[in-house]
């Protein structure tokens, strides 16, 4: 059995609590124990990272490039080994695990790329002789706060960058499913990251993950999770001008329009609404559909819903795996009842499956939706959908947009026209055309408007803006 202790200071530290780290399909057979973090162990990592922190921000661009690269390596060879780990604890099929432990590796192997990339800009002046130079800076100590539904990319996402650009990290997963963030946080550590650059707190968001926020040490705090816990970090963060980045919630929708091809639309609904059991903050849960083509979409996808074959984690046919957790899955009952006395029909309604093993719970197809239903409104995180009809791209827009969210939007159309109009005027950070809302790129920004993030995009290029801050110079030749 695995178990997990923190990494501080480049030592593997015990502490007096441990917990499981449960398989949800198999409770009865532990993936492992962790070591619970306390705050005294937040105190020690952020003073080993500064300690650690000016020798790294100043080694060469090739040491940090190298053992990223090295890291990278690694991962890929061990894909189907720890994609199964991750599997294990947070209920993806294996299929999802296994590719989300490789995209982890491409993460790395991007950054150790970018680690060699100018971080910096010659600029011109208005006075003879004097060059103007832009310099970025690593930020310092980063905290890293990470949740349980993508538990190797996100945590790879934040630390990787981090540590290209020249930064200290003190990464905390989601306690639900820290073991893959720990083999990553292990994988570096073995690949040369020197000691005390990259530090593990495996904990309560409560206790770890509220010291870190307090902490002068901790430069800022790039976030992925809830919308409430990210507005209590915020406020945190700025009330001690420390930077913040949140990716919180989203509630996307997916529009198709008359003249879309049909089986494009209905597998852009599959995938982006039903792919990962609903649990992505890119999951497409309004479906906004015009009329002239709704009844043959709404058809056609429930037909497609009902031959689903879902099963266990490790599956390999099953489309999606169960529901990570029980408090998950009280929460996807909970909408579907909230759904019908709403008035909304589902056409197709999950049933949930599975006493003391996997709970499987089956697609849910809500029609005859208005926008200002909670299950429109509300991020619900599972596999459940709720269509709307609309006239045409005017009023599917303005659907769209009556959203507190902003992350991502898909239409689907055979007209470049809409698809431009779509492009400009949906009030989001991602937009898709013919494609799933989910799928995003990790070499390309992510990230949402209004309440879906808040700071900096993350991923690609783009996560340059948050990982570092930059310096001015004004320079005479003599
Ligand atoms: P989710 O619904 O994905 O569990 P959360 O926002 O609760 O979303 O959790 C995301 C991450 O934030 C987890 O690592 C969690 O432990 C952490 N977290 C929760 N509460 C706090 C808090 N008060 N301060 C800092 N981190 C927290």
């Amino acid at each position: 059995m695995l178990v997990l202790r923190n990494l501080i200071g480049g030592r593997w530290r015990e502490a007096a609590e441990t917990r499981e780290v449960l398989n949800p399909s198999d409770p009865a057979t532990p993936v492992g124990r962790f070591f619970v973090a306390t705050p005294e162990d937040v105190e020690d990592a952020v003073s080993a990272a500064r300690t650690a922190l000016p020798g790294w921000a100043s080694a060469p661009a090739a040491a940090r490039g190298t053992v990223l690269a090295k890291a990278a390596a690694e991962l890929r060879a061990r894909a189907d080994e720890l994609g199964r780990i991750l599997s294990d604890e947070e209920d993806k099929t294996l299929p999802e695990g296994v590719g989300e432990v490789r995209r982890a590796a491409d993460i790395l192997d991007f950054y150790a790329q970018e680690a060699y990339r100018p971080t910096g800009e010659l600029l011109g002046s208005s006075r003879p002789g004097v060059e103007v130079e832009v310099r970025h800076h690593p930020i310092g100590v980063v905290g890293v706060i990470t949740p349980w539904n993508f538990p190797i990319a996100i945590p790879a996402w934040k630390v990787a960058p981090a540590l290209a650009y020249g930064n200290a990290v003190v990464l905390k997963p989601a306690e639900q499913a820290p073991a893959s963030a720990w083999h990553l946080a292990d994988v570096l550590h073995r690949a040369g990251v020197p000691d005390g650059v990259l530090n593990l707190t495996i904990g309560p968001g409560s206790t770890v993950g509220s010291a870190m926020a307090e902490h002068e040490g901790i430069d800022g705090v790039t976030f992925t999770g809830s919308t409430p816990v990210g507005k209590l970090l915020a406020g945190r963060l700025a009330a001690r001008l420390a930077k913040v980045q949140l990716e919180l919630g989203g509630k996307n929708a997916l529009v198709v329009l008359d003249d879309a091809d049909l089986d494009t639309a209905v597998e852009c609904a599959l995938q982006g609404a039903y792919g990962s059991t609903g649990q992505r903050c890119t999951a497409s849960s309004r479906l906004v559909v015009a009329r002239g083509i709704h009844d043959r979409f709404v058809e056609a996808l429930a037909a497609r819903l009902r031959s689903l074959r879902l099963g266990a984690a490790t599956d390999p046919e099953a489309f999606y795996g169960p529901v990570a957790s029980g408090a998950q899955l009280e929460q996807d009952l909970g909408y579907l009842q909230v759904g019908e006395a709403e008035g909304a029909t589902a056409l197709v309604r999950g049933q949930a499956w599975g006493e003391g093993g996997p709970r499987v719970l089956g697609p849910t197809l809500f029609v005859g939706g208005r926008n200002d239903m909670r299950i429109a409104q509300e991020e619900i995180f599972g596999p459940v959908a709720v269509v709307i009809e609309v006239e045409g791209l005017d009023e599917a827009l303005s659907v769209v947009n009556d959203s507190q969210y902003g992350l991502v939007a898909s239409v689907v159309t055979r007209s470049l026209a809409a698809a431009d109009r779509f492009k400009r005027e949906a009030q989001v950070g991602m937009s898709m055309v013919n494609l799933p809302t989910a799928g995003q790129e990790f070499h390309a920004p992510f990230g949402g408007a209004k309440a879906s993030s808040y700071g900096p995009r993350e991923q690609g290029r783009a996560a340059r803006e948050f990982f570092t801050q930059s310096r001015t110079s004004y320079v005479k030749a003599k």
